[in-house]
């Protein structure tokens, strides 16, 4: 089935995610910078030689810890989008906090001069306002839900469900929701961790193989699909994977897929 399309996102996590974390340690937070220093780079070299153009969620302390690797994705014609201040998981939050967040990262954003078309939840999840504040501050898509997988599609806002009563749909958001999902997440299966434990340390092949079927389910069955990537370049920066993410990107090519960014697709709907 023709139309696949395919968005490569990365979020450039750096040292936010391990403060985000209770455990903060020295070698933990260069591990994030190893993103910064080698992951960025390698991605931006990657996507250059294939002529693709990518969506690069980054938290605000990101932006202002590594000036230069921004500008680098900047330079190379990339979307930057809006993944928080300080990566902290907004279920998390009380609602002022939230709020102050992502307005201070929004502005980290503006000071670089990028509007952010979109938003990722730094945690794959969201608090009861996060969906209205991403609305109130006119995004157009989200890229943190997993309801659909391959199609676009508005959010709803305002759901009410409890153990004890069923289902009471809200409203439909005014921006588009590009689903994520942790199956076509490498943190999920490459990172290992101790504290909180992450097993990781897939072996390469055995990822390739399920974004591969991903992909292929899909551009066999949907028409106009879209398959989105979440990577972090702390993660994918590694040799043996960012050699998976090639062979991943030469095999959709070679079916046809075509690559956008998720600004892009979302413009474009
Ligand atoms: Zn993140």
């Amino acid at each position: 089935m023709p139309n696949s399309t395919v968005c490569l996102s990365f979020d450039f996590d750096a040292l936010s995610v391990w403060l985000a974390y209770d455990r903060v340690t020295p070698a933990m937070l260069n591990r994030g910078e190893y993103g910064a220093r080698v992951g960025v780079p390698r991605i931006l070299e990657l996507l250059g030689r294939h002529g693709l153009k990518a969506t690069f969620f980054v938290p605000g302390h990101t932006v202002e810890s590594f000036p230069a690797e921004t500008d680098s994705i900047l330079a190379a014609g990339h979307e930057i989008a809006h993944h928080s201040y300080a990566h902290i998981d907004p279920s998390g939050q009380v609602a002022d906090e939230e709020r102050a967040d992502m307005e201070r990262a929004w502005a980290v954003l503006e000071r670089l001069g990028v509007q952010p078309r979109g938003f990722r939840s730094p945690s794959a999840d969201l608090s009861p306002i996060t969906l209205e504040l991403v609305e109130e501050l006119g995004f157009l898509y989200d890229s943190s839900l997993m309801t659909d997988d391959y199609r676009p599609f508005r959010p709803r806002i305002g759901d009410k469900v409890s153990r004890e009563s069923s289902l009471v749909r809200g409203r439909e958001a005014r921006f588009w929701e590009l689903p994520m999902c942790f199956e076509l997440d490498d943190w999920v299966h490459f990172q290992f961790n101790f504290d909180p434990y992450r097993k990781g340390g897939a072996p390469p092949s055995h990822v390739l193989e399920i974004w591969r079927a991903e992909f292929d389910f899909m551009d066999e069955h949907v028409d106009g699909g879209v398959l989105t990537v979440c990577m972090h370049p702390q993660v994918i920066g590694r040799g043996h994977r960012i050699a998976m993410l090639e062979t991943f990107v030469e095999h959709c090519a070679g079916s046809g897929a075509r690559f956008a960014s998720l600004g892009e697709v979302a413009a474009a709907l």
